[in-house]
This record gives C-alpha cells, sequence and structure tokens, in this order.
C-alpha cells in the first residue's frame, strides 16, 4: 500500500500524493493546481516522480504542464484523452508500475469518455476514482451514460470491502443529504453524516471512505435496494424495470437536488 496524503486544491478539491515507502520520491493524482503541489514537495523535503490522470477536466490536468516542466516526472493518464501533455497512455487492463507496486487500471467511463480508475491489490487495496465515485456521491454525467457509469459502479462494488477510496472532491455532507433524502429511515446515513460534521469542523477531509461503507450510504451503490427503487420511482413518478433506470433515475434527481 501507497502512504498518502491529501493536498488541497481550489475549493473542494483533494490532489491525493502517494509516497514511496524507501525514497523521497511521490507521485500526484489529477494535480489541477501545480503551485499546490510544489508547496508540498517543498514543505516535506519529496521529489516527484511520476503523475497519474483519472480524465481531462481542467480542476484535475490544470498543473500538469508547469509540473512536468519542473520535474522529472512521467505523466500517466488515458488513451483516450483530449487533454495534450500526456507521456505513458493507458487502457482498460494496464497496469502502473509506481514503487515497486502495480496499480491496475479499468475504464469507467460516464462522468467523461476518457475516465479511468487505478486500483491497487494487496492487505490494505487502494482505488483512485477522480470524479466517478465519491462519499455517498457520484460524479456527474457530463460526456457517458447512465450505463456507462453503472457499469462503473459495478465495477467499483465488485472490489473487497475493506478498499480505502480516494475521491477527488470533498462533496460528502452534500451527498450525505441527498443520500437521506433517499433513504431517510437509514440510520447508517445519519450516523455518517454526523461523522463527516465532525471532521468538517475539526477541518479535516472526511475522505478516504471504503466501499464496504458506501456500500450501505451511497445511493449510487445501492440501486438494488428495494427502498433506493422505489424512491427512485416515487422521483420519476414511473416504474423503474432494471437497475440501470434506477440509477439512472437517482442520478436524474440529483441533478435538481
Ligand atoms: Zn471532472
Amino acid at each position: 500500500m501507497f502512504n498518502i496524503t491529501p493536498i488541497s486544491a481550489f475549493n473542494d478539491n483533494y490532489i491525493w500524493a502517494l509516497a514511496s515507502p524507501d525514497s523521497n520520491e511521490v507521485a500526484v493524482i489529477d494535480p489541477g493546481d501545480a503551485d499546490k503541489v510544489n508547496q508540498y514537495l517543498k514543505k516535506n523535503g519529496l521529489q516527484l516522480s511520476a503523475i497519474l490522470i483519472t480524465h481531462h477536466h481542467d480542476d484535475h490536468t490544470g498543473g500538469v504542464n508547469q509540473l512536468k516542466a519542473e520535474h522529472n516526472a512521467t505523466v500517466y493518464g488515458p488513451h483516450n484523452s483530449p487533454f495534450e501533455g500526456l507521456e505513458v497512455t493507458l487502457k482498460q487492463g494496464d497496469r502502473v508500475e509506481l514503487f515497486g507496486q502495480s496499480l491496475q487500471v479499468h475504464e469507467v467511463p460516464g462522468h467523461t469518455l476518457d475516465h479511468i480508475s487505478y486500483y491497487l491489490d494487496g492487505t490494505q487495496p487502494q482505488l483512485f476514482c477522480g470524479d466517478t465515485l465519491f462519499l455517498a456521491g457520484c460524479g456527474r454525467l457530463f460526456e457517458g451514460s447512465a450505463e456507462q457509469m453503472h457499469k462503473a459502479m459495478e465495477y467499483f462494488r465488485s472490489l473487497p470491502d475493506i478498499t480505502k477510496i480516494y475521491c477527488t472532491h470533498e462533496y460528502s455532507l452534500a451527498n450525505l443529504a441527498f443520500a437521506a433524502a433517499v433513504e431517510p429511515s437509514s440510520s447508517t446515513i445519519q450516523t455518517a453524516t454526523i461523522q463527516c460534521n465532525q471532521l468538517r469542523q475539526a477541518g479535516k477531509p472526511t475522505l478516504p471512505t471504503d466501499i464496504a461503507t458506501e456500500k450501505q450510504i451511497n445511493p449510487f451503490l445501492r440501486y438494488g435496494e428495494t427502498t433506493v427503487k422505489q424512491s427512485a420511482e416515487q422521483f420519476s413518478n414511473t416504474s423503474l424495470a432494471t437497475e440501470v433506470a434506477v440509477f439512472g433515475a437517482i442520478r436524474e434527481w440529483k441533478n435538481s437536488f
């Protein structure tokens, strides 16, 4: 497993820094802001050797070219990305070897068409999922379809329950408010809201979350639950025959929540 630190950027982004266990090298995921990364490197005496991109959006790639120019870092990202500046392009099933460990690449289109996630297997699995999965939420469908995003959610559901999830935004409290509207009688969602509130009041990130927790609180992973289906049908005022339809209705509902 990697030793991981969040670097806060913009209003609510996290740039995750993955440290090598046996050198001063570090990799960053989705550096939208080069200055924040440089401050972090300087403060901790670290050397940037790799940049991993999950998708092309500016708040995830805006710092890449500056960092590449200033450091000897290799830039990895999706093979079908409109972002120019990648050096190693990745597709489904590829691996990124980093500090003696091997990250698995999975294509998870939906938020954008070029979206990929990075997964590290082991005794403490770790998932870097960009803007696909959030604590109690999922990314907006800017480019892809509900079918595609549902497929991504199926992949996340298939990962070990103990997998730590490193999302790229601090959206947890707003997401939990929506989750509570979908499942008003869930005490798990209420407990998670109290915990996240305490963390935010202490100025701490609510992340990482994990797969086991998300299976309990995240409406976008709970399309198979009767309670979620009933709420989705009430919102869309129609009967929803498939899990994809339930997922799509929940996504629509969140857009206007
Ligand atoms: Zn995005």
